[in-house]
């Protein structure tokens, strides 16, 4: 039976994004088989729609109906094979993240745990390059799998071609919208040695198991950040931002506390939930939408939130910051309109000097 002929209409799409925002989508299906992607973009191409594929929608903010085809990754499917110094695993992109790094824990393969609890799946996990607790994605892949709609072939790119940076790769740039992402293939060294140089995971034991690392970094998961499944979030709702060594003399001559981070090109990378604590913004709300009153960072869907309720709220929230401390904060959250993603910018526009 053709794919097509699985391809619903105005579904729901609450249920496939974490901030649990009301949206149709005019189209939409599961996608199964990675043989279906094909044929699922030559409908789009013949009716000339957009479309889009979500996994597990924790980084997507719905502004408004999808006139188009989403595309529900469910491709499923583990292989594991190893020489002396490596277990390599390849895993479908429909896999759930979360599942995945648990899975590879339980099974002896240790090199994930420190990206346990985030929501979503293993194909969304190269777009941003995922991390937490001092890992990226981009110290784990080796290579990604994909439909090319430039090619309309199957490829793949090894991690250096991916152009893993900072929340960002090659398939947020020159292949946005341009591939469907089927597997992910993983390279986890044998002589693991745990990453615990990050806050929280400092006090372990040099010889501490991964599955201890998993289980703290879980804990600490549980009792800092919202479960999208009781109170909608799509995570930490903007980047950390960059700036320079100058910016930075001049903030820490105001705020001698302000953390920051070294990071690359000579730049230094700020907190973006402290400005906004600093700005005593915790539990600010607008419509049915609020900062998280213990995570500046996540922004929640309190009660009913509708978009604009949230577009408000992240307005303000650039507005204050850029105000204060000359900052101009870029979500890492993924704008999504009738057509598409489009650059927060657009909606957002630029802050003023004075409010
Ligand atoms: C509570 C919470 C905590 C979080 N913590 C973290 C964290 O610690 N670190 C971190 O990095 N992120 C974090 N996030 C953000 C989020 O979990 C990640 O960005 C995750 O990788 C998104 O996966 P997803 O499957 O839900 O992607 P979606 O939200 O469904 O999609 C995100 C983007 O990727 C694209 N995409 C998804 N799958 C594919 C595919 N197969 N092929 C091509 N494009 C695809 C989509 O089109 C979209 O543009 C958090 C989110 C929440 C809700």
């Amino acid at each position: 039976m053709s794919v097509v002929s699985s391809i619903q209409s105005d579904v729901d799409l609450s249920p496939y994004n974490t901030f649990a925002l009301a949206a149709k989508a005019k189209h939409f299906v599961e996608l199964k088989h990675a043989e279906d992607i094909k044929e699922l973009i030559a409908w789009v191409g013949s009716k000339q729609l957009p479309w889009m594929v979500i996994g597990g929608g924790s980084n997507l903010l719905l502004l408004e109906d999808f006139s188009g085809l989403v595309i529900v990754n469910k491709l499923r499917g583990i292989e594991v094979s190893d020489d002396a110094e490596t277990y390599t695993i390849k895993a479908a992109a429909g896999e759930d993240w979360h599942q995945f790094v648990q899975w590879t824990v339980k099974q002896g393969m240790p090199g994930l745990e420190n990206l346990a609890l985030i929501p979503g799946t293993v194909g969304a996990s190269p777009v941003q390059n995922i991390g937490a607790y001092g890992i990226e994605l981009a110290n784990v892949c080796s290579e990604v799998e994909f439909y090319s709609l430039l090619t309309n072939s199957m490829q793949t790119l090894s991690s250096k071609q991916c152009k893993f940076a900072y929340r960002d790769s090659i398939f947020k740039a020159q292949l946005k919208d341009q591939v469907v992402i089927s597997k992910v293939t993983f390279k986890l060294s044998k002589s693991w040695l745990a990453k615990r140089d990050y806050g929280g995971l400092q006090q372990l034991a040099e010889d501490v198991s991964a599955q201890t690392v998993f289980e703290e970094v879980c804990r600490m998961r549980i009792s800092k950040l919202p479960d999208p499944k009781v109170l909608g979030n799509a995570g930490s709702f903007f980047k950390n931002p960059l700036v320079s060594q100058q910016h930075l003399s001049s903030l820490l001559s105001r705020y001698p506390e302000m953390p920051n981070y070294p990071a690359s090109k000579g730049q230094t990378k700020l907190a973006a939930g402290w400005l906004i604590d600093k700005l005593g913004l915790k539990g600010y709300s607008i419509g049915g939408a609020a900062v998280h009153q213990d995570q500046a960072l996540v922004l929640v869907n309190k009660a009913n939130a509708k978009a604009s309720d949230l577009l408000a709220l992240c307005r303000h929230i650039r507005q204050q910051v850029w105000q204060s401390f000359n900052v101009l904060l870029q979500p890492e959250v993924r704008f999504i309109t009738h057509s598409g993603e489009i650059e927060p910018s657009t909606v957002l526009g630029k802050p003023d000097a004075a409010e």
